[in-house]
């Protein structure tokens, strides 16, 4: 009953991030390859990652990790779809992971294709982006009439954020197995943020207490 495991895994990806950011590798992320043999037998992946397909966002390279490291899940608009409760699950159960990190990005293109579902709901051509839209669609739509529709970038920002944090929320309350390791101590959910501009990753949503 113990958060630690969870904060220790954060750090891990804090310092990665941090090396990402000053463009230089880490000793270990570096001579990975040299443990393929090691990994053949298995794996112990200290974090599970869920995230964009979006080609700018590669969780092991924007938190410097090598093979073996991250139990990752991409699919576009990191939305949280049975299959990828699934995934979470099997690692969680598996390898024991302490945390989860579900993240976000800024310029995502399946925010902006929800957004534009809002705007033109008789869009024939948001019709194949359909299974990801409506799962993006209701924690960003009450933005869409507040003060912030004024103002693009910031609406953006924050619609990226709410999907951030209902896609967190979801883990840790729509499946029993989930929420059992949570409420145990033994899984942390955390929502972030990556900001492609300057290479941040913001973790902003569910960061456990020290
Ligand atoms: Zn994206």
């Amino acid at each position: 009953m113990s958060t630690q495991p969870a904060i220790e895994a954060l750090t891990r990806l804090r310092e990665g991030n941090r090396r990402f950011i000053a463009n230089v590798r880490g000793i270990d992320a570096l001579l990975s390859q040299q443990r393929r043999a090691d990994l053949v037998a298995g794996q112990q992946p200290f974090a599970i990652f869920l995230g964009c397909s979006d080609s700018r966002a590669p969780a092991e390279i924007l938190f410097d990790q090598g093979l073996g490291d991250l139990f990752v899940i991409r699919i576009a608009g990191n939305i949280v779809a049975p299959s990828g409760i699934a995934s979470v699950e099997f690692a969680a159960q598996r390898f024991g992971i302490p945390l989860v990190v579900l993240m976000g990005h800024t310029g995502c293109g399946a925010i902006e294709a929800a957004l534009e579902s809002i705007s033109r709901p008789n869009d024939e051509s948001l019709r194949n982006l359909k299974s990801i839209v409506d799962r993006v669609r209701p924690a960003i739509e009450p933005l869409v009439t507040t003060e912030l529709a004024r103002d693009p970038a910031a609406l953006r920002r924050q619609c990226v954020r709410a999907n951030v944090r209902a896609g967190a929320n979801h883990l840790r309350h729509g499946s029993p197995v989930l929420e059992r390791l949570v409420l145990d101590g033994k899984l942390a959910v955390v929502g972030a943020e990556y900001d492609l501009e300057s290479g941040v990753v913001d973790f902003f949503d569910g960061v456990p207490d020290a």
